[in-house]
């Protein structure tokens, strides 16, 4: 079965086309990076009207890349929360028409779910396993028991671990997005020149907080701009790092042991952070577990990942009503 999966949660356009909810056969992103940019964050109703202008060509796109009509596409998977309301709306509307107009099935995917469902593009990966989703707007560990089967193990208290990276990364001049900025200047940088404080690290305890360690890295900063010390920020981006990296290794790998499952992967847009899948990879491998993660281009937002979780939702029996709406704050498995 072929799915064409729509995103517009946020401040990328995208729209796929994806063959058993594995095979890729096309990804349009247009990402509205640049003009949201020059605010330091996405604008919702900036989003929206991008979305509005962008969508339609983003679609006959993806389509024209999979060399293929509306006649192959057996389903309609598109996001409908969570995210900007606004946004949303266009992606969803956008799909209902479509499956209206050609009668074809149509699935509301959690955009969540979406984000742990691109561990199934390509081939060997399967339920169950424990997923670290790290975004810009969400921080969770997730028991996957099976496909469309959560179990929310731990959230983030405050920040979200994307934001966490924007934030300290505006505080230190770089631009935004700062997940990647930061990431590229950790490089050049000592881990080590600078500790900061870890939240929740107490056995069994899955939850997260962020807040904690952007405050210090505020605070040093002040302190040394007060004692006139040089400010050097390649160190402070490698230590901030280097603490929440392994924060996150910690929990997932604790999570994996705890719940006797010697699989993890992770999802989101900071999963496509260098030392997080580094450091991860050498944790796992010592400690006997099996490690996944998407393609970087699938750990932001990407239409695929969508039509993926479609396709997996409706094998599983699941069809959205043709008067489903966006869901701003729509949780983790709350429509499954
Ligand atoms: P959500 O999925 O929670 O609704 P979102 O869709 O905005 O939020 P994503 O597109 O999944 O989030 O990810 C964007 C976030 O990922 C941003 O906060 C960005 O800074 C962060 N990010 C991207 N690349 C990296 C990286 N290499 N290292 C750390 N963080 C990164
Ligand atoms: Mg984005
Ligand atoms: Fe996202």
């Amino acid at each position: 079965l072929i799915f064409l999966g729509i995103e517009t949660s946020c401040d990328e356009t995208s729209a796929s086309v994806v063959k058993s909810g594995k095979y890729v056969l096309s990804n349009i992103i247009y990402s509205q990076i640049e003009i949201h940019k020059k605010y330091g964050g996405v604008v919702p109703e900036i989003a929206s009207r991008h979305h509005i202008e962008t969508i339609g060509e983003v679609v006959t796109k993806a389509l024209d890349d999979a060399e293929c009509n509306l006649d192959d596409i057996d389903g309609i998977a598109v996001t409908y929360g969570p995210g900007l309301v606004g946004a949303l709306l266009v992606g969803l509307s956008y799909g209902k028409a479509l499956a209206y107009a050609r009668d074809l099935p149509f699935v509301g995917v959690n955009h969540i779910e979406g984000h742990i469902s691109a561990n199934y593009i390509g081939e060997g990966f399967e339920p169950p396993f424990i997923c670290l989703v790290a975004s810009g707007g969400h921080c969770h560990l997730v028991y996957v028991k099976d496909y469309g089967e959560y179990e929310v193990l731990g959230r983030t208290v405050d920040d979200a671990a994307g934001e966490a990276f924007d934030k300290v990364a505006r505080a230190l001049g770089l631009g935004y997005p700062g997940g990647p900025e930061i990431d590229r200047l950790s490089k050049e940088g000592n881990p080590d020149a600078y500790v900061f404080p870890k939240s929740f690290m107490e056995n069994g305890n899955f939850d997260f907080s962020f807040s904690g360690i952007k405050t210090a890295v505020l605070n040093q900063l002040n302190k040394n701009r007060m004692k006139g010390i040089e400010i050097n920020i390649a160190d402070f981006a490698a230590s901030f790092q280097k603490n929440v990296v392994e924060v996150l290794t910690y929990k997932l790998i604790e999570a994996a042991k705890v719940k006797n499952i010697n699989k993890i992967s992770i999802a989101g847009g900071v999963a496509s952070n260098s030392l997080l899948r580094s450091m991860l990879k050498e944790k796992a491998e010592k400690e006997n577990i099996l490690l996944h993660y998407p393609e970087a281009v699938f750990c932001t937002d990407n239409g695929a990942m969508i039509a993926s979780a479609g396709y997996f939702d409706f094998m599983r029996g699941k069809r959205s009503d043709l008067n489903l709406n966006a869901v701003p704050y729509l949780k983790i498995c709350e429509g499954c």
